[in-house]
């Protein structure tokens, strides 16, 4: 068996929230003014309803609206891949799954909430969203996601990655979106750094504060944010509760669960159905590992304390493992791992310690994905190829070991729109960790 798949029937019809099965309750998000928990009126300046009362919600479970559905479905459920050409190259008795999140037309699971996103705006008589990019990825799947709810999209996208990644502005634009570099002249946020380097290379940070100040500002446009926030974990739990199904089909239960994290979202997709059975006393041993890019070492090397979101200071204070709101990452190839903080939800149960967490070099990562890519077939996007550097040091280890251990990782995109980033790779260019 190389691949599970299940059929168009079997699209999970609700989301699986953790949030009410946590040991300890979650610090709320902080007014900064006040000190206070923010107040809802505040987040309906630049949220849908909807989506707010998914952040609070105690529900262990919320209903999946039928039109989201629908659009979810032109590429759900997604395969589970058997990886047994690299359990054959790296010789371990360890087996290797992984869940495909490429296969989307985007590229990778951040669709799984722009859809529902962009729903819950458009029934909330939403006209415009803005929104941040790293990479680029965020920004084309809300890109395609609103042209299914005839919303207008702007998307500040990191200077760095604009520059080096001209085919998902291209993306962008081809679905429908508008792309401007950040930080850009058109904010009061972006000023601040434009000003003084026009060439400013970006960080997710500035980029948010921009999207931020214009939808606040704006009473026909929200904001949307592709990770971090309980609502898009929520929405990306789609990705293991098709797993779950899929493992059982395959006669296994993982023993190690893994994913990439930059705010979080694919991980905990991935991670939070299994955690789940964890949380609710079974599964006592399970594993579950974030790895993060040394360049951006949020979880292993952050303090768990409150910080803004953002690198201005417009967002609520939020608990989180940060390594300062002011913090300029390196200009990386994973430009989605770029990110000064985690989720909320992330942070507790790493802190609680319910997920370890493991950071790697780019060079490492990329020698991974290369692997991957020679057996399996797959070229995975840097930030998955995170994901994969772990499996693969878990399946080597196995081989020392003699373990049989079953290990299931996120494929949370793929790399076509990445080879330059390969190319230097190959070409022994690739600088920096
Ligand atoms: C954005 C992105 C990530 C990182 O974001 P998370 O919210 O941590 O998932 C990882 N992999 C891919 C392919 C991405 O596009």
């Amino acid at each position: 068996m190389r691949k599970i798949l299940l059929p168009e029937g079997e699209i999970p019809r609700r989301w699986l929230n953790i949030t009410p099965l946590l040991p300890e309750p979650l610090e709320p998000p902080l007014d900064p003014e006040t000190g206070k928990p923010v107040s809802p009126e505040k987040l309906g300046a630049i949220f849908p309803e909807p989506l707010i009362e998914q952040e609070v919600s105690q529900e262990e479970w919320i209903d999946i609206p039928e039109e989201v559905l629908e659009v979810l479905s032109l590429w759900r459920p997604t395969p589970l891949h058997r990886a047994k050409n690299l359990e054959e190259y790296l010789e371990t008795p360890a087996k290797i799954f992984y869940k495909n999140e490429s296969l989307s037309p985007p590229g990778s699971h951040k669709p799984n909430t722009a859809v529902a996103q962009a729903y819950y705006n458009k029934i909330s008589g939403i006209r415009r969203l803005t929104t941040e990019t790293g990479a680029g990825q965020w920004g084309s799947a809300l890109s395609f996601a609103t042209q299914f709810f005839d919303l207008e999209c702007r998307v500040f996208m990191v200077r760095v990655s604009y520059n080096q990644k001209p085919y998902r502005r291209i993306l962008i634009e081809t679905w429908g979106g508008e792309v401007i570099p950040s930080p850009s002249p058109y904010t009061e946020a972006g000023r601040r750094f434009y000003e003084k380097d026009p060439d400013h290379p970006g960080s997710l940070g500035i980029a948010i504060s921009e999207a931020i100040e214009e939808a606040a500002g704006r009473k026909d446009t929200n904001y949307s944010l592709g990770s971090v926030l309980n609502h898009v974990m929520l929405h990306q739990t789609v990705i293991g509760l098709e797993a779950k199904k899929q493992m059982e089909e395959a006669g296994f239960y993982p023993d190690v669960v893994i994913g990439a994290v930059g705010g979080g979202s694919n991980f905990a997709g991935l991670a939070f159905p299994f955690l789940a059975d964890r949380l609710r006393g079974d599964r006592e041993h399970l594993e579950v590992v974030a790895v993060e890019p040394t360049a951006c070492p949020t979880l292993t090397k952050g303090e768990y304390r409150y910080d803004f979101g953002d690198s201005v200071g417009l967002t609520p204070l939020i608990k989180m493992y940060t390594l300062g709101h002011d913090f300029v990452p390196p200009p990386i190839h994973a430009g989605g791992l770029r990110y000064h903080g985690d989720a909320p939800l992330v942070c507790k149960l790493y802190n609680l310690g319910f997920i370890s967490a493991v950071a790697y070099d780019q060079s490492e990562v990329f020698e991974a994905a290369l692997t991957f890519a020679r057996t399996e077939g797959i070229v995975p996007a840097p930030e998955s190829a995170h994901a994969v550097r772990k499996a693969i040091d878990e399946a080597l280890k196995c081989r020392e070991t003699g373990e049989e251990k079953v290990i299931l990782f996120n494929l949370s995109g793929h790399g076509y729109f990445d080879l330059s980033a390969y190319d230097k790779f190959l070409r022994g260019e690739l600088k920096g960790t």
